[in-house]
């Protein structure tokens, strides 16, 4: 951790020499069309620059810059265990950038730097280093043929890979995707957010230091309904990988099949259920874990504890110590290092959590705290973490994506109706139980329609675990060798001996 203070983040901050251009071909380049957007911080509302505003004309330039790449095997026909050296060497550089990094990572979309510099930038780089070790211990395999033939069952990179990531960890996220899609030997064009560009950006040049070579890795910022369009009906990506929300990820789906069938694999939305039976280990655990499930990243996060099922007769005693844990978060200037609530990603986002807050009031749900925006002279954007009591899975509050720090009380009173408003949802991504009684923990975990369940915690997991959706949370995992499967066709090649 770092002994950096505020003013010193700040005065780095004011130093900062912001670059929005794309990356290409290994090196930065301004949009063809010469177009830029301005990058404005969530945290005071300054202008942290101009980015580059991609669209069709650049997805064409990097596809074929990926595409030439691929097919000269700079990087596709490195052994792996040369490709394992230099993605080590970028997940070195990242480390050696954390605070940099974790700089952009806050100024850019508003989370605390704590978060930053304690949890994003660590976690990218151990994604990006995890997938490098990986490459060189995975086999492939020989099918039990005749013995006067020979299967081979092999694994290639798909090619051209175009992954669309969102705003809420635009770093981790990236890396999440980058680790395996480099680690087999694709070709990548990352597209971030219009709302997080800056360390995507930042990452290109860091991956090119590092020995990927030119037209390996690109990065083209801009709109989701321009470059981001481009490339998911371009005919030459291969494979489109994507985080984001579930009616961006269906759309995905349609470009592909309105042009060339690339593959798409998606994680989306969430609406997790975090189920608190009366026989709970540690009910004071289980209310911090509650609190920090929703307000964590200012509850900007797709696997948000944001359904909290109370079995109703620990209730009264229970939520208490929700409020008290809730309390404990609270918004405050995301350079400060003791600040544990950031700003949210933008106005439009704080419009979004606050229309959901009147709808909690509309539809009869009963508020204990929070509630309000606050801290506006700061000319940023921030919302108090809240809660909301009385909610039935019925209401807007309970069964759309927030993506803020909103929690809603639901009350049940046997396990199959706690099972039953659990899986009652369009989203499969995560959710989590707390009981005793081992069986209990088994039988939920089987029941709950869901990529992730945690049990007595919230929120475990490492690169070591696959993570993504069931239903309308996606498809497809990643982390784990199960993301490698996104980034590789199977081959069958027979031969007669
Ligand atoms: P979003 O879907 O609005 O945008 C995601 C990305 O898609 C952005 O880069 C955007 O520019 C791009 N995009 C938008 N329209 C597009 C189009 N027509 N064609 C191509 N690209 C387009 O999501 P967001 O608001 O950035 O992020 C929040 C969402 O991400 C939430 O729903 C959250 O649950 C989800 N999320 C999921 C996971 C997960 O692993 N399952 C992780 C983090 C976030």
């Amino acid at each position: 951790m770092t002994s950096l203070t505020r003013a010193d983040w700040e005065r780095r901050a004011q130093a900062l020499e912001i670059e929005g251009r794309a990356y290409i071909q290994g090196e930065y380049t301004a949009a063809a069309s010469g177009a830029t957007f301005e990058c404005i911080s969530p945290v005071d509302g300054r202008l942290l620059g101009q980015v580059a505003s991609c669209d069709g004309a650049d997805a064409d330039r990097a596809v074929a810059a990926a595409r030439a790449a691929f097919e000269a095997g700079v990087w596709s026909r490195l052994a792996p265990v040369k490709r394992k050296q230099i993605m080590i060497r970028f997940a070195e550089l990242i480390d050696a950038h954390c605070e940099e990094l974790a700089l952009l990572e806050t100024l850019d979309m508003g989370k605390p730097i704590s978060d930053s510099l304690g949890i994003d930038v660590p976690a990218a780089s151990r994604a990006i280093r995890w997938s490098g070790e990986a490459i060189d211990k995975i086999y492939d395999e020989v099918a039990a043929t005749p013995h006067d033939e020979l299967g081979l069952v092999t694994r290639e990179p798909v090619g051209v890979v175009a992954a669309i990531v969102p705003w809420n960890f635009p770093l981790l996220m990236s890396c999440w995707k980058l680790g395996p899609a480099l680690a087999t030997g694709n070709s990548v064009i990352l597209k971030p957010s219009e709302k997080s560009p800056l360390t995507a950006i930042r990452l290109a040049q860091l991956a090119s230091e590092a020995g990927i070579p030119a037209g390996v890795f690109n990065v083209l910022p801009g709109y989701g309904h321009t470059v981001g369009k481009a490339l998911a009906l371009h005919m030459d990506v291969d494979t489109l990988v994507f985080t984001g929300s579930t009616r961006v990820a269906k759309q995905l789906m349609v470009y592909a099949g309105e042009s060339n069938m690339k593959r798409v694999w998606l994680e989306a939305g969430g609406k997790s259920p975090n189920i608190v039976f009366a026989d709970a280990p540690d009910l004071k655990a289980a209310a911090a874990a509650a609190a920090s499930a929703i307000a964590f990243n200012q509850g900007e996060v797709c696997t948000a504890g944001s359904r909290l099922l109370v079995e109703k007769s620990i209730k009264d005693e229970f939520l208490p110590l929700v409020v008290e844990a809730l309390k404990a978060w609270k918004p405050g200037h995301p350079l400060d290092p003791a600040t544990n609530v950031g700003a949210l990603v933008d106005s439009q986002q704080l419009n979004t959590v606050l229309g959901y807050i009147e709808a909690g009031h509309a539809d009869g749900a009963r508020l204990l705290l929070g509630g309000k925006r606050t801290l506006e002279e700061t000319g940023g954007v921030y919302v108090e973490p809240t809660l909301f009591d009385g909610v039935t899975n019925a209401m807007r509050i309970a069964r759309e994506e927030i993506f803020g720090p909103v929690l809603s009380v639901i009350e049940f009173e046997t396990e199959e109706e706690a099972i039953r408003i659990a899986n009652d949802t369009i989203y499969g991504l995560a959710a989590a139980v707390w009981t005793r009684d081992l069986s209990r923990a088994h039988r939920t975990a089987r029941a709950l329609r869901a990529g992730s369940v945690w049990v007595n915690q919230y929120d475990g997991g490492d690169m070591t675990a696959p993570f993504g959706g069931f239903k309308q949370s996606g498809n497809g995992r990643d982390k784990s060798l199960h993301a490698f499967d996104k980034y590789t066709e199977i081959k069958a090649t027979w031969i007669k001996l």
